[in-house]
């Protein structure tokens, strides 16, 4: 569960294929109680959260991000819970944290730029919001930067 103060942060976990919920929640305790309920992991930058007593109880696992920079954030957060970010990359909708499914060519007719339609053949569309994803020079940057986070 990402908190709003850390909020780039979700898509760049669902770029990695982590599921990622934005909390858009009332407050804190609305945060800490909803992801308690779905099990969830809080990342946030605001240390009185680390330290609730259902946190110090270990009933909740939170993590205290220390930076400001979405790129450090990610690598705590990869480092601090040993995540794979190649394992499933660009398998989540960066919206909404929905999984993608597949989608040939055919379907994606008109949905996508003339000269992307004209050179990928793979497509995945995410069946919440219709979004249509493609291995694109922005999916290519994300991929260079997640491997590199990777090697070190
Ligand atoms: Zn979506």
């Amino acid at each position: 569960m990402v908190d709003i103060n850390v909020g780039r942060l979700a898509r760049w976990l669902r770029a990695t294929g982590y599921d990622a919920d934005l909390f858009t929640g009332r407050d804190d305790s609305d945060m800490v109680r909803t992801a308690l309920k779905e099990g969830r992991i809080v990342l946030t930058r605001d240390g009185g959260v680390a330290r609730r007593r259902v946190v110090t109880t270990g009933r909740l696992r939170v993590l205290h991000l220390r930076s400001d920079s979405v790129r450090e954030q990610l690598r705590q957060v990869v480092s601090a819970f040993s995540l794979n970010p190649t394992h499933r990359p660009f398998s989540l909708c960066l919206e909404c944290n929905r999984p993608l499914e597949g989608r040939g060519k055919e379907v994606v007719v008109g949905l996508a730029p003339t000269y992307v339609f004209s050179t990928q053949w793979e497509f995945s569309q995410c069946p919440s919001c219709g979004r249509i994803y493609w291995q694109g020079t922005h999916w290519d940057a994300m991929r260079s930067w997640l491997q590199e986070l990777e090697e070190v």
